[in-house]
């Protein structure tokens, strides 16, 4: 009886896995025709002065619709990354954000590009050299991209990656740590690799003025980040009152649903013209 319990639940187990392998398999394949196919898409996020409310750069972020299927990044990076696709979406990223941002500027709005790096991005052979790449290609000054990279790749055996991103750096490109806060090391990094710019983790903007601890750490991130030469980054507003108290703080820039979503090329398209009519 209890063997045969037993041996059923392997079979339970067994069909369970099996499941699983044939989803991770399907999504592997449809990644990949994805980019045959230029399934991916991206959208910008505005990152405004928080002193002046003027938009100073955009995030890139990657989008992929699955069919009707809106599939979240956070669901298909993984993936990507473990089947190596990263590789070749990650250059499409990089050389279609430089080239929408180059745009703007040409029309003489004079904003920043910021793109997420993956791991197995900075690793691959061609990463430095498809980074020039985009900026030659598109004429985007290496000054007017940020690479954002998060703290844990720059933990564990990171020299190779340190050395890479300090080559880009010396190109005049600015590198940023995403997500900061939230690592375990969190001040190492800042040792190893110069960067320009810090994001503090929503999960700290989310606390603020409800949470006192929480509250002491983002105030704590902006001065230590000030001290250290940095632009600090606020993300994940989605409250006024975070925003005041980033404000009163003196956070450098601030990002997030309050401040603007996310959006398609074409958003920023109109938001470049209320902007450019407002300085003009
Ligand atoms: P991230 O780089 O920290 O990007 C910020 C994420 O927060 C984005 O989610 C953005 O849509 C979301 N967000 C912005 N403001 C708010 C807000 O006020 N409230 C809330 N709840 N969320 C907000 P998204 O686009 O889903 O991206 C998630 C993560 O996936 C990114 O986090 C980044 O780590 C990664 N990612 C996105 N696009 C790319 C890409 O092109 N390349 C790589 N390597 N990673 C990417
Ligand atoms: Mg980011
Ligand atoms: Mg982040
Ligand atoms: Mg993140």
């Amino acid at each position: 009886r209890a063997k045969e319990l037993g041996g059923r639940r392997v079979e339970v187990f067994a069909a369970h896995m099996h499941a699983d392998v044939v989803r991770r398999l399907e999504l592997a394949a449809d990644l990949q025709r994805a980019l045959l196919e230029k399934q991916f898409a991206l959208e910008f996020q505005p990152i405004v002065d928080l002193a002046t409310s003027r938009v100073t750069a955009v995030e890139a972020l990657v989008r992929w619709w699955r069919g009707s299927t809106f599939v979240p990044p956070e669901q298909f990076l993984g993936p990507a990354e473990d089947t190596g696709l990263i590789v070749p979406l990650s250059e499409w990223i990089l050389k279609e954000a430089c080239r929408e941002v180059a745009a703007w500027r040409a029309s003489s709005w004079d904003i920043g590009l910021s793109v997420n790096l993956s791991l197995r991005q900075i690793t691959s052979p061609s990463f430095v050299e498809s980074v020039s790449e985009a900026l030659s290609d598109s004429g985007l000054p290496p000054s007017a991209l940020t690479l954002e990279v998060v703290e844990e790749m720059l933990v564990e055996d990171a020299e190779e990656i340190i050395s890479r991103l300090s080559t880009l750096r010396s190109l005049g490109i600015r590198l940023a740590i995403d997500d900061f806060g939230t690592g375990y090391a969190s001040l190492a990094p800042l040792r190893q690799l110069p960067v320009d710019m810090v994001k503090i983790d929503p999960s700290f903007v989310a606390g603020l003025g409800q949470d006192e601890t929480l509250t002491l750490l983002t105030r704590t991130i902006v001065r230590l980040g000030h001290d250290l030469g940095l632009i600090v980054v606020a993300e994940g507003i989605e409250r006024p009152e975070q925003l005041e108290l980033l404000r009163e703080m003196g956070c450098t820039r601030g990002q997030g649903y309050l401040v603007a979503r996310p959006m398609a090329a074409r958003g920023v398209d109109s938001l470049m013209r209320t902007s450019l009519q407002s300085t003009a």
